[in-house]
């Protein structure tokens, strides 16, 4: 049985959540793109974790979690992430973490340059988190990296680096006139922080299509949401990976294997993190009061995160993308403090009522156009029951899963994992 765990909007969801909760019956969880830019928050009885890199079910005795070819990993990033998991009581083995020999290897150069082009840009930056996911992609497709099997062989890595970090050089050094990049310092850093991760590195792609011969569940979960996919997202102010649950099985090196069920994840208002179009955005004390019911601040950068009320273009568009087959509807009970719920129902461009997502310049010019959904004003987080909800929160929900085509079966009412109804 394999399973997607994916974000319907532009991330941070709580998609790291749901897979804490669902990976309970679960063999296999596998990251299968993007990297240290992801920040996934569970709160479980261990504790509350931030998780960057690592799948959400390392959290889970039993799980075995791999991080996927389709994946950018920093190392000293990972190291440290292990360390301070390590800290809070968690496991992490060869047994329980996998780490795929194909998976790309972000440098600190990578990072450098990411600062650096957004410095360069000012104004006109794109948001980015700066830990070098745009840089170390575009040498991946430039085919200029090296890879985590490639630390295996420590012998052969100057040989490999040589030449890319003379074309690196082109740019860092001569055109962005920062510090050349020294080959002995790139060395140092991969023995020190490669050495460690040495016994997990394996050939996961054969792991997981035995794993999946055999019958076993496995849960991929995504990094972000589907408006900040590569192709189909608000371009270019995406990532620079696919969010999209059609890439799981390329980036977990399965690519003859169909998924058999995708659970989008999508939340009850709408959040974005950094630049870029936002038709649903909300200002001022009403953006203000809903930032600080949801706790909208970034879990990977601490960035105060943008808000809106549900995005139902937006968030149509996101399931279509995603191939959903069913929704986890999250933060609902963030908002209880409403008296009346605002939804973009549709936007205007240039005088014409919209519904389908636009895209390019009828994006940019994109205004929302809101209604308002009773609301229900009492704290929901107690309950566990679709009937125990009020029934103005229970209309918002079938309004919803009607709006968006898409059942919602999952409710979720607080962060912890025990705080969600089934349907
Ligand atoms: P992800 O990137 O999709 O995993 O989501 P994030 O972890 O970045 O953001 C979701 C935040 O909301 C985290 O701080 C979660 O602990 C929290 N959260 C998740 N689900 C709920 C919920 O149903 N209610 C509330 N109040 N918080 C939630
Ligand atoms: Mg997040």
């Amino acid at each position: 049985m394999l399973t997607a765990i994916v974000g319907i909007n532009w991330g941070d969801e709580g998609k790291g959540r749901m897979v804490d909760l669902l990976s309970e019956n679960e063999d296999i969880v596998v990251r299968y793109q993007g990297g240290n830019n992801a920040g996934h928050t569970v709160v479980n009885p261990q504790g509350k974790f931030i998780l960057n890199l690592l799948p959400s079910g390392i959290l889970r005795p039993g799980v075995v979690n791999v991080m996927g070819n389709g994946m950018v990993i920093d190392l000293e990033h990972l190291c440290k992430e292990m360390d301070r998991l390590r800290e809070g009581g968690v496991s992490i083995t060869p047994e329980n973490l996998k780490i795929s020999d194909r998976a790309t290897i972000c440098l600190p150069y990578h990072v450098l340059q990411d600062g650096l082009e957004e410095d360069r840009l000012g104004d006109a930056k794109y948001g980015s988190t700066r830990r070098g996911i745009a840089p170390v992609y575009g040498d991946k497709y430039l085919k200029k990296t090296i890879r985590m099997g490639d630390l295996l062989h420590p012998e052969l890595l100057e040989g490999r680096l040589e030449h890319i970090i003379d074309w690196k050089n082109l740019m860092i050094h001569d055109a962005y006139k920062a510090s050349e990049i020294q080959m002995k310092e790139v060395l140092t850093w991969l023995k020190q922080y490669g050495e460690p991760l040495r016994d997990y590195i394996c050939d996961t792609g054969r792991y997981l299509s035995q794993a999946a011969d055999n019958d076993s569940r496995v849960l991929f979960e995504a990094q972000l949401g589907a408006l900040r996919d590569i192709d189909l997202g608000i371009y270019p102010y995406t990532s620079s990976s696919s969010t999209v649950a059609a890439y799981a099985p390329i980036g977990a090196g399965i690519p003859g294997y169909q998924l058999d069920n995708v659970i989008g994840i999508m939340k009850a208002y709408s959040t974005c993190v950094g630049e870029g179009p936002f038709t649903a955005e909300l200002f001022g004390q009403e953006a203000q009061s809903l930032r600080e019911a949801g706790g909208e601040y970034g879990a990977a950068t601490g960035r105060p995160r943008r808000v809106g009320g549900f995005d139902l273009v937006a968030s149509r568009y996101g399931v279509e993308v995603q191939g959903a087959d069913e929704l986890a509807l999250t933060k609902l009970d963030v908002l209880s403090y409403l008296d009346r719920i605002p939804v973009c129902v549709a936007y205007e461009v240039e005088g014409r009522r919209v519904e389908e997502f636009p895209v390019g310049h009828d994006l940019e010019a994109a205004k929302p156009i809101y209604e308002y959904r009773e609301g229900w004003h009492c704290d929901i987080s107690k309950c566990r029951e679709f009937i125990e909800l009020p029934l103005a929160a229970q209309n918002y929900i079938k309004y919803l899963e009607e709006s968006v085509g898409c059942p919602i079966t999952y409710i979720s009412v607080g962060a912890q994992r025990e705080a969600y109804i089934m349907r």
